[in-house]
């Protein structure tokens, strides 16, 4: 109330006396933030001191911080606020000159920039109109930034195969390879073949980074986000968190892609907090007596080494590992985290003949596949991604071969039915891609290929129970895994 006060003061305007109650309803719904100095003191000045029959213009709302000189400063999550407007009936936003651009990135609403309390109170009583604020040009959805294109990958054709394949299904994926293989150059470039997005998911998107005031200077970014936090990251950090309760990682990721490199050293509690916005695309966030949920629907791109030194399966050199220690290693990504990637893939070290062979294909090269891929899905009829399919439906779209081919890829590697309904999910992005109508027993034996944690993972959980039994505390070198129970 000072900063009113005050900036009411500098401003030439008559703070009203008397002991003054601003109520701000609904009383139940929390509010945070200094963008209610603007229109508070817009209200008191209103309520005080205009003239007779002035009241404030019903099709207008307000927002901004006030400096104590009477300046109007920017403030985080203009976007949202002219969205919510809009919602309401509102036609007209005051907001700060600096959101100016960010907040006209919402059609059908006029903004009015303005810099002082003057300003703005002349305009809300019809003495001086504020030139209302137009949008250079129409906002952009583009794809993913192209700046880095994927013939800068050399030696690493299947890996390049494996993108393409969970960008047209929309897969998570996860990357097993040796140091220096090329895991965070190949994640980098996977923005770059995917498909434009909506205008409504950009919004949604853009109204995130808002919240966090990342768009500010640009008021608009066009491009699906690429998200890559460090392995250090606290679980409020990338769940979101914090007071007043803000987004984290997983939602500015909303729309792109969540990279997580070295994955196996994420806190456990931030990898197992990846189950609900894995399932569900959104994330609720409790604390006393809020909870907020924001949107969270990224695609997962995990990369880690195959061993703590990072040369098991490997030509290049010796693994130095125990078999304990691959033990613990391979058990800190729980059953129902890997149950949520459907695509897992081995990379080797670079030969040093491919790097005069250069890259497989370019970005647009690879680009259009994938648009190729789910326009045939759109011809099928298919409105979700093939990520989202059940077992039910997808059994629907095998030919007999292809089924066939599944039972006994299952019976010789002993798998599970969560990994039968994962091969037939990416098998379907295989047929999208060759344009198979079926899913075919080519496309079942290309979608094993990017499941070679399968068979595996069951047998380190087996192992896992085995070292149970023996009673080894888990947490004596490294943790183990959480009970894995499943919600499939
Ligand atoms: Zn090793």
């Amino acid at each position: 109330m000072d900063r009113i006060w005050s900036a009411m003061s500098s401003s030439d305007m008559v703070p009203p006396r008397g002991i003054l109650t601003v109520n701000l309803a609904p009383a139940d719904v929390s509010k945070h933030g200094t963008l209610f100095d603007l229109p508070i003191a817009l209200g008191l000045i209103l309520a005080g001191s205009a003239p007779e029959g002035v009241g404030w213009p019903a099709d207008h709302a307000c927002a901004g911080e006030l400096s104590l000189d009477g300046r109007i400063q920017p403030v985080k999550g203009i976007l949202p606020f002219v969205l919510a407007a809009r919602r309401s009936g509102k036609k007209r936003v005051i907001v700060p000159a600096e959101n100016a651009l960010e907040a006209s990135h919402v059609p059908g609403v006029t903004v009015y920039p303005v810099g002082t309390l003057t300003d703005a109170v002349a305009h809300a009583v019809g003495t001086a109109r504020i030139k209302p604020f137009v949008l250079p040009q129409k906002p952009r959805c583009a794809a993913g930034r192209r700046e880095k294109d994927l013939s800068d990958v050399v030696g690493q054709s299947h890996a390049v195969d494996a993108l393409e394949v969970a960008a047209a299904g929309g897969h998570n994926l996860l990357m097993t390879g040796p140091p220096g293989c090329g895991k965070t150059m190949l994640a980098e470039r996977f923005t770059g073949i995917l498909p434009e997005w909506s205008q409504n998911l950009a919004l949604q998107s853009n109204c995130i980074h808002s919240l966090k005031g990342l768009l500010t200077e640009k008021g608009w970014k066009p491009y699906r986000p690429f998200r890559a936090p460090h392995h250090t990251i606290s679980r409020a950090g990338m769940l979101g968190g914090g007071r007043p309760i803000g987004p984290g990682e997983v939602s500015l990721a909303h729309g792109g892609v969540l990279f997580l490199d070295e994955f196996t050293r994420f806190s456990r509690s931030v990898i197992e907090g990846l189950r609900e916005p894995l399932q569900s695309g959104k994330i609720g966030i409790s604390r006393l007596r809020e909870t907020v949920t924001f949107p969270a629907g990224f695609q997962l791109i995990a990369a880690m080494n195959p061993c703590p030194c990072g040369w098991k399966n490997t030509k290049k050199r010796k693994c130095t590992c125990s078999d304990m220690q691959k033990l613990h290693y391979a058990a800190r990504l729980s059953g129902p985290i890997l149950d949520r990637i459907d695509m897992h893939i081995e990379l080797q070290a670079v030969n040093p003949a491919s790097f005069r062979e250069g890259g497989t294909r370019t970005t647009r090269q690879a680009r259009q596949n994938v648009l190729r891929a789910i326009r045939f899905r759109a011809r099928r009829n298919q409105s979700v991604p093939n990520a989202q399919l059940t077992g039910v439906e997808l059994e629907a779209l095998a030919s007999e071969g292809a089924l066939d081919h599944v039972e006994i890829i299952m019976g010789s590697l002993g798998l599970s039915a969560r990994s039968r309904v994962r091969i037939l999910r990416v098998a379907r992005t295989c047929a999208d891609l060759e344009g198979h109508r079926l899913i075919q027993a080519i496309d079942v034996r290309k979608a094993c290929n990017n499941r070679r944690l399968d068979g595996l993972e069951e047998k380190e959980q087996d192992k896992q129970k085995d070292r149970e039994e023996a009673s080894i505390d888990p947490d004596s070198t490294e943790p183990g895994p959480l009970p894995s129970e499943s919600e499939d």
